[in-house]
């Protein structure tokens, strides 16, 4: 652990961005035993006979469940991108659109899902292009709210890369809207985060901006 720490602390480490404490946190409490029990409680209190055939295996399976949908809990950006940064003396803007990202929202603990457009300016130095929908996931996969989760990203990115800007789009539906409360099947929540010349410069802004709105506006066509 201390060797890890030594490592990885190279550079500006900022440790929000693995969380390490909150990461030991989620280690503990991803006991598939104990949360199957939860489960077996949670079909009792609406009514459900946990014993029946069709529910018998459903607690363990809603735990494993749970475990997938919450690694990133148990996941670090860092680690993750490894050695996937190249020194490239690239200074145009590059873009990854169409992420498809999957989450659940901290409130109802629903899921929401949707795309997510990454772009950044590099300052000498690329990321593995695969290594961007994977930092996607490293935050989606945990209880979020979409603006912090476009948030995270952004900064996991210029932390990692520290890029002359960095810029996310996310557009996602929201099951706990869709299914329960204003029941509004067709809406989408867009939100952005803008970091670096994608915030001091409108050219490099309305250049991200207008290729990420592109492919929305041709989807919904
Ligand atoms: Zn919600």
């Amino acid at each position: 652990m201390l060797d890890a720490k030594v490592g990885r602390a190279g550079r500006s480490v900022n440790d929000t961005i693995g969380g390490t404490v909150t990461e030991r946190k989620a280690k503990d409490a991803a006991e598939p035993e104990r949360y199957a029990t939860l489960v077996r409680e949670q079909l009792a209190l609406i009514g459900e006979n946990p014993d029946r055939e069709g529910l018998r295996r459903t607690p363990q399976r809603v735990a494993t469940a749970m475990t997938w949908l919450t690694r990133g809990y148990r996941e670090d950006v860092r680690m993750m991108v490894g050695k996937a940064i190249f020194e490239e003396p690239h200074e145009n803007m590059v873009m990854v659109r169409d992420i498809e990202l999957y989450s659940l929202c901290e409130h109802h603990l629903l899921p929401f899902f949707g795309r997510a457009h990454i772009a950044y300016v590099p300052a000498g130095r690329i990321v593995g292009l695969s290594k961007l929908p994977r930092i996607v996931d490293v935050f989606a996969r945990r209880l979020q709210v979409q603006e912090r989760l476009t948030e995270e990203i952004a900064a996991a990115i210029e932390d990692v890369l520290q890029p002359r800007g960095v810029g996310v789009v996310i557009e996602a539906a929201h099951l706990c809207m869709m299914m329960r409360g204003v029941e509004k099947q067709s809406s989408k929540t867009i939100t952005s985060a803008l970091r670096g010349i994608f915030r001091s410069d409108p050219r490099t802004r309305e250049e991200f901006l207008s290729l990420a709105r592109g492919r929305s506006m041709a989807l919904s066509d």
